[in-house]
C-alpha cells in the first residue's frame, strides 16, 4: 500500500484530497498543527472514506524540524497547507513566510525522506495578477506568472502563493531536476467550491455563505474562474499518478462566473431564499474596500476578467471537471445541511 502525506488535512482542500486518497486505496498521513483536532478531523474524514489506514500528526510549516519524522516511509506527497485567510493580515510577512518557508521545509524533508513525488496546491493567484491595466482581461495558461512586485495589482495572499510556488521550482530546478530525484508538480486551482465537510468551512465558501444568508445584500460586478474541489482533489491525484505531470504547472479551473450570474444560478436552485439581484456600483465597493479589508481585497477584480485555460489538465491529465454551477450550488447544498445557513 503506498503512503502519501497530506499537509494541512483539517483544511477544504486538504481534507478533500485525504478522503479521495482513502477512498482509491492510499495510506494517509495527515498533518495539522494542533493534534487536539485529531479526533474531529478523523470523525468528519470517516463519514466519506475508511480510516483504517489514516494516520494523523502534527506539523508547523515554520519549523523544518517537524518534517523530518513526518516523511519518513513515504511515497509521494500532497502539500496542500498555506495560510488563506478571510482577512488581510497585518504584515505581509505573517502569508508570505509560512507559505515560502514551508513549501521549501516541506520539500527539502521529501527529498532527503527518498519521496518519489511531491505535488503542490498553488494558485491561479500565481498566474492572473501582477499585471498592468492593458493586460488584466484575458486568458492565460501555465506560461505566464503573477508579477509579485506590482503591488497594486497583488494582494499579501497573491504573492505568497507566487512566491511559494516559485520557491518550488527554483528548489526542483537546483535539488532534483535531471538527477533522477523527486519529482515535482504544482496544481493552481482556481476559487474552489463545491461540499463543505464540516462546518468549519475555511474561506472559499463565504462567497456563497454570503449571498445564502443575506450579508451580501448587493453583487459585487466581479467574477472568478471556480472549479470545484472534488475536481480539485481528483486533479492532485492524478497529477501525482502519472509521470506527464512531472515538472508541469496545471491550471485546475471549470470556467469563469460572474457573480451576478452565481446569484442567479443560486436563486434558481433555491427560490425560496431571497438571493440578492442588485449590482454593486463600483465606486461604492471602492469606497466600502476603505473600511473593510475582505472588500479590499476583492477591489482589484474590479473592471478585470482574469481567465485560465485548462487545457493542459484535460488533454494530459484527461480531467474533466464538474461545471461552476454544480459547484456553486452543492456548496450552497452543504451549508445548509451543515447548519450553516438556515433551512
Ligand atoms: P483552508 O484555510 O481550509 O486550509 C488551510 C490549511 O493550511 C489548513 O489545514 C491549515 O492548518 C494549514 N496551515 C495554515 N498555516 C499553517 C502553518 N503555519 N503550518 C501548518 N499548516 C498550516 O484553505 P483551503 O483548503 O481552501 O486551501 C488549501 C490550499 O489551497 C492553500 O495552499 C490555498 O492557497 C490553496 N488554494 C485555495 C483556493 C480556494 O479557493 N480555497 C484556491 C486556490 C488555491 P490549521 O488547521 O492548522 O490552521
Amino acid at each position: 500500500m503506498k503512503k502519501v502525506v497530506v499537509t494541512g488535512i483539517t483544511g477544504f482542500i486538504g481534507s478533500h484530497i485525504g478522503v479521495e486518497l482513502l477512498n482509491r486505496g492510499y495510506a494517509v498521513r495527515g498533518t495539522m498543527r494542533d493534534l487536539t483536532k485529531a479526533s474531529h478531523i478523523r470523525s468528519v474524514i470517516e463519514k466519506h472514506a475508511p480510516t483504517t489506514h489514516l494516520e494523523l500528526v502534527e506539523a508547523d510549516l515554520l519549523n523544518l524540524s517537524d518534517w523530518k519524522a513526518v516523511m519518513q516511509d513515504v511515497d509521494y506527497v500532497q502539500h496542500v497547507a498555506s495560510p488563506f485567510p478571510r482577512t488581510i493580515p497585518k504584515r505581509d510577512d505573517d502569508l508570505v513566510k509560512p507559505a515560502v518557508d514551508g513549501t521549501l521545509h516541506v520539500l527539502q524533508a521529501a527529498l532527503r525522506a527518498g519521496v518519489t513525488k511531491t505535488i503542490v496546491t498553488s494558485s491561479i493567484a500565481a498566474v492572473l495578477y501582477g499585471k498592468k491595466n492593458m493586460y488584466r482581461d484575458s486568458t492565460y495558461d501555465e506560461e505566464t506568472w503573477t508579477d509579485h512586485e506590482v503591488i497594486a495589482d497583488t494582494t499579501a495572499y497573491i504573492r505568497s502563493k507566487t512566491l511559494a510556488e516559485r520557491v518550488a521550482w527554483n528548489f526542483y530546478e537546483n535539488e532534483c531536476y535531471g538527477k533522477d530525484k523527486m519529482q515535482v508538480s504544482t496544481v493552481l486551482p482556481g476559487a474552489v467550491l463545491g461540499p463543505i465537510l464540516e462546518d468549519d468551512y475555511g474561506t472559499s465558501a463565504e462567497i456563497i455563505l454570503k449571498m445564502m444568508n443575506g450579508s451580501l445584500p448587493m453583487i459585487p460586478r466581479i467574477g472568478f474562474e471556480i472549479v470545484d474541489v472534488r475536481d480539485v482533489a481528483d486533479l492532485h491525484i492524478k497529477a501525482m499518478e502519472s509521470p506527464h505531470a512531472d515538472g508541469q504547472r496545471i491550471l485546475a479551473t471549470a470556467g469563469y462566473t460572474t457573480m451576478a450570474s452565481m446569484a442567479q444560478t443560486l436563486r434558481q436552485a433555491f427560490p425560496d431564499r431571497k438571493i440578492p439581484s442588485r449590482l454593486l456600483p463600483n465606486w461604492l465597493m471602492r469606497t466600502l474596500g476603505l473600511v473593510d479589508g475582505s472588500v479590499r481585497q476583492a477591489t482589484i477584480e474590479i473592471g478585470a476578467e482574469r481567465k485560465a485555460n485548462s487545457a493542459k489538465a484535460r488533454n494530459l491529465l484527461d480531467w474533466q471537471p464538474r461545471s461552476p454551477k454544480e459547484a456553486i450550488i452543492t456548496c450552497a447544498d452543504s451549508l445548509i445541511n451543515q447548519g450553516i445557513v438556515g433551512e
